[in-house]
């Protein structure tokens, strides 16, 4: 796929739409475990009750101008607050410059709010609730059904795939190590992503996830950061591997015969 031509009134555009759609994904991430509304009551500081003004709607720039500090208490915010929202505008950017304005965009967009609400929720609680995957699950299959370059039974195979790789490892670790290697949320985000993926992208996405892991265990590790047996979120690992292998997984992919066959 070419890159969509876009100046730089598309590219703000699409960055301000990331930042604002963030700023819900946190609502999103921090409320579906609590079971609180998405919709009602607005944002509030956790620490004084005060509501949050149209101007804070994106937090990310009155984060960095009340340095990460309640207007009203001043009391400390979530760094988590303005790094989803980062993370939500920088995602929808690179999938824009990806796929351009066509219907994959539904996808490319879709599948990036959940990976980014499933890591902004594994980071803060340590889980990654069902109803977010539920619902992202739905809208990618849903959108799978209407636009699909593989054919269809690529994704459900990949839905299959994600679920049964990781499943499979799991029942490894309680084989080997008589724990739980892996938790189920993991499991469920990646037959989403699967479905939305196929399953080529998804082992990818499952191979750079977990040398990722492997990478940030070893540099905790070994700096101290982490001891053995400590739990380290893999939601975000597998995330950030979902992204790549959906972004460049192709060009990935011929890179790696082209280099292993010369
Ligand atoms: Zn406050």
């Amino acid at each position: 796929m070419q890159p969509a031509l876009s100046g730089w009134t598309d590219d703000a555009a699409v960055l301000a739409w990331g930042l604002l759609f963030g700023s819900f994904l946190n609502v999103v991430a921090y409320r579906v475990p609590r079971g609180i509304s998405v919709i009602w009551p607005p944002s509030a500081c956790p620490h004084c009750g005060g509501r949050l003004a149209p101007r804070d709607l994106v937090p990310l720039f009155s984060y960095l101008w009340l340095r990460g500090r309640c207007r009203r208490c001043r009391a400390p915010i979530s760094p988590l607050y303005p790094l989803g929202e980062a993370l939500t505008a920088l995602t929808f950017w690179l999938v824009w410059h990806r796929v351009g304005p066509t219907p994959e965009l539904a996808v490319g967009w879709g599948l990036a709010s959940l990976l980014v609400a499933a890591t902004m929720a594994d980071l803060r609680d340590r889980l990654i609730p069902n109803r977010i995957v539920l619902a992202a699950a739905m809208f990618l299959g849903g959108c799978r059904l209407l636009t699909h370059p593989l054919p269809l039974e690529a994704y459900a195979l990949g839905a299959a795939a994600g679920f049964g790789v990781l499943y499979a490892l799991n029942g490894l670790s309680l084989l080997v190590y008589r724990q739980e290697g892996i938790g189920g949320g993991d499991m469920k985000l990646m037959a989403a992503v699967g479905l939305a993926v196929g399953w080529k992208t998804v082992l990818l996405a499952l191979l750079i996830g977990s040398l990722l892991g492997g990478a940030v265990a070893i540099l905790l590790l070994a700096t101290g950061k982490a001891h053995r047996r400590q739990y380290l979120p893999f939601g975000p690992m597998l995330a950030a591997g979902s992204l790549i292998a959906y972004l460049w997984g192709d060009a990935l992919i011929a890179w790696y015969l082209g280099w292993s066959i010369s």
